[in-house]
């Protein structure tokens, strides 16, 4: 048995904005491909209560302070100085059990989703600290009563309960979006592998680039964490069903109304199309796909693929080729050269996948990889918590129940027929929910089936063919921009998603009032909010001196029916209801030759344009155009362009600027109406350059 000496390191954690160890002797933490000691974890004696004020107190007044564009640059910050260190996190991750490849998926993994939501913070946010959700609900007919959805940061702090498969990815993809939402976190890694994890904190703490509060670690156990959360808190869990429900039903967490996100065990199934044989592209991509799932991080991810439908026929031919594949699968010492899959996590975590392979074999058979007597490439099968993949074959999935219940948490899958796609589809269902789900076929038919058939009770469903098979990101990757998380036995829980998992972090309030209180609330210009100064053009104006709600209304202009002829003539688009009197009245929207829209916008430019050189730069686009009135030859056009929301960029020397553009016609009524989305510098004339 291995013992801590002297010299094993003892891990901390930072609390309070200090390191400290735990009280005690604490717990032995050993490599998982050699059982050396690697270090000692304790955070008995920790201050939970204080960490948590803290948190909330100092970090998160200093992030609410700070808008989602500041937020953004922070996590890019904190990306470029992690890449940097990556060399570091790989030479510690191999003790793991992680392949260098495995090492990928975590390390980069988690610095590409802070890179990912770093760009995201800056082009889908806007430079503000509250968040509009949807459009202004009118609630009156003279606009006196409106509504608008806004999203705050919650005042808690969000506290992170990680597995140990992921130790930086796991962190990392939930840390993003939460200090994008401008809320401080608290992470608990599992303890199994948290010396990563708190190699990584240590170097975000140590660049200083967070605002002081905003991360702590937890390394060790929770104590008496979870008993001091109030309603402002978020806690989020990935582990096993029974902790998670255990801590779902926690007191507190009840008694406040705790945000509560989980991802638990999770049997993801994938399907082999009736249309993909042996010898079709998608039959192999199917075969080297599960094979993938099985053997990355000695199938310890939470998206692996366990269950693998197939038709009934072609049982045989994928058993057999994914036999052949498996048995290529050089199982080792993570960091030698020709190992192919390492370790699992822990002998603890190999003596549980056992136990569950046992489990999952009294509902079929052992077809490949025998559970008890690892055959190694390198390393120690004793000293190591090595396995080679097992592959399982059950014959009656629906008599079967373990292969749909019980989750081998290691490199495991069982291989199962059906018969046609709504047997496959209530095969996967059998489930109960899981994070993700594929399909492999080259038959839109069969991918509409299937895919619509299981996304009630998934997540994520990857379509694989051969037209995506080089650009595709697989069956197991959880994506920054998608959602991750399932429904039912997987947690019900949702993370990630973009700008979605930013928002599980904020509370929405729907805030109603007259649209002149409203609008500074919101930080938007709405109708039936008063009007700025109207005095100077606001295309002369700078962001320092532009403000929501100036305005120009312009002089009128007449639409003549020359005017028509020529913009049909100059464009090309003669199109009927702009050209024929007759054919026009037959329609049944028109009385008559009407004006193309977009001659109404391109006029109403031409009408709010204050056309010389100032600090508006550029027009990059309109959006939500309508067009709600028929404009008709003789029609007087009147434009009212009012500075809708004001966007400085962090790191330029220019903003955003949406206007709202309103066209009306003599009679007042509204004839189209759109934002029109400009570039204006932050100051006129434009600062010298070099
Ligand atoms: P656990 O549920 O035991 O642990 C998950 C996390 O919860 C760890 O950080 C753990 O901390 C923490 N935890 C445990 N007990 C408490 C508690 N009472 N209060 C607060 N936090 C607690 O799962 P494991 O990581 O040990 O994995 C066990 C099994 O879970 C695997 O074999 C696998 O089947 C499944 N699993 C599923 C995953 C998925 O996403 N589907 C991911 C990982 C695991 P500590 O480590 O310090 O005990």
């Amino acid at each position: 048995m291995n013992v801590a000496t002297a010299t094993t390191r003892q891990l901390e954690s930072y609390v309070k904005g200090q390191w400290v160890t735990g009280k005690g002797d604490g717990t032995l933490l050993t490599d998982a491909g050699t059982g050396e000691p690697v270090a000692v974890i304790s955070s008995s004696g920790l201050d939970f209560a204080g960490a948590l004020a803290y948190g909330r107190e100092k970090g998160g007044s200093a992030l609410r302070a700070m808008s989602f564009h500041e937020r953004a640059l922070m996590l890019k910050s904190i990306a470029l100085m992690l890449n940097e260190a990556r060399d570091d996190f790989y030479a510690e991750s191999y003790r793991t059990g992680a392949t260098k490849t495995d090492s990928m998926i975590d390390i980069d993994g988690g610095i590409g989703t802070f890179f990912v939501y770093a760009s995201k913070g800056r082009r889908e946010l806007p430079n503000t600290r509250v968040l509009l959700d949807g459009d202004v609900e009118p609630l009156s007919k003279d606009q006196s009563f409106s509504a608008q959805h806004i999203l705050t940061p919650l005042t808690g702090v969000a506290i992170h309960i990680n597995a140990f498969n992921f130790p930086c990815w796991g962190m990392l993809e939930k840390l993003a979006p939460t200090l994008l939402a401008g809320m401080p976190a608290i992470v608990k890694p599992a303890s199994q592998t948290a010396y990563l994890t708190e190699m990584m904190v240590r170097r975000i703490i140590d660049s200083g680039i967070l605002p002081e509060g905003a991360l702590q670690l937890v390394a060790g156990s929770a104590g008496d964490m979870l008993d001091h959360v109030t309603g402002q808190d978020v806690v989020t869990f990935t582990g096993s069903a029974s902790t998670g429900r255990m801590l779902r039903t926690h007191k507190a967490i009840v008694d406040n109304s705790t945000r509560f996100s989980m991802e638990a065990d999770s049997l993801n199934s994938s399907i082999l199309g009736a249309d993909a044989g042996p010898g079709t592209p998608e039959f192999d991509l199917f075969v080297k796909e599960v094979a993938r799932e099985m053997t990355a991080k000695a199938g310890q991810k939470c998206t692996a693929i366990r269950r693998a439908f197939v038709p009934r026929g072609q049982v045989d031919a994928v058993i057999e080729a994914l036999r052949a594949r498996l048995g290529k699968t050089a199982v080792g010492l993570p960091a030698e050269e020709g190992t192919r899959m390492g370790a699992l996590a822990s002998q603890d975590q190999r003596a549980e996948v056992r136990a569950r392979i046992a489990e999952l074999a009294a509902d079929g058979e052992i077809v490949a990889g025998d559970p008890d007597n690892p055959v190694l490439a390198s390393g120690d099968a004793q000293a190591g918590a090595f396995l080679n993949p097992v592959l399982l074959h059950c014959a009656d999935p629906h008599g079967a129940q373990h292969v749909h219940d019980v989750e081998a948490f290691g490199p495991v899958a069982t291989v199962m027929p059906y018969d046609d796609a709504e047997e496959a589809v209530a095969l996967a269902r059998k489930g109960k929910g899981s994070l993700a789900a594929s399909v492999f076929t080259n038959d839109p038919e069969i991918a509409e089936r299937i895919v619509i058939g299981m996304a009630p009770f998934h997540g994520r469903i990857l379509i694989g063919n051969r037209d995506s098979a080089k650009s595709s990101t697989g069956h197991g990757s959880p994506m920054p921009g998608l959602v991750h998380g399932g429904p039912g036995r997987a947690g019900g829980g949702e993370e990630l998603g973009g700008i979605r998992g930013v928002k599980h972090f904020m509370q929405r309030t729907a805030v109603q009032g007259t649209p002149r209180l409203l609008a500074p609330v919101t930080g938007r210009w709405m109708e039936g909010a008063d009007a700025g100064d109207t005095s100077v053009h606001p295309f002369r104006k700078s962001l320092a001196e532009l403000k929501i709600g100036d305005q120009v209304v312009t002089a009128p202009r007449e639409v003549t029916l020359a005017d028509i002829e020529h913009f049909a003539e100059f464009t090309g688009d003669t199109f009927y209801a702009h050209m024929d009197e007759d054919a026009a009245k037959a329609n049944p929207f028109f009385d008559g030759r009407v004006a193309h829209g977009y001659l109404i916008v391109s006029f109403a430019a031409g009408m709010f344009v204050d056309p010389a050189p100032g600090p508006v730069l550029a027009n990059y686009g309109v959006d939500n155009l309508r067009f709600l009135t028929p404009v008709y030859p003789g029609d007087v056009l009147k434009v009212r362009l009012t500075a809708k929301e004001i966007n400085p960029r962090a790191t330029a020397d220019h903003g955003e600027v949406r206007w709202d553009a309103q066209v009306t016609n003599q009679d007042g009524d509204v004839v189209a109406q759109y934002d029109v989305l400009t570039m204006v510098a932050k100051q006129w004339p434009l600062p010298a350059e070099g």
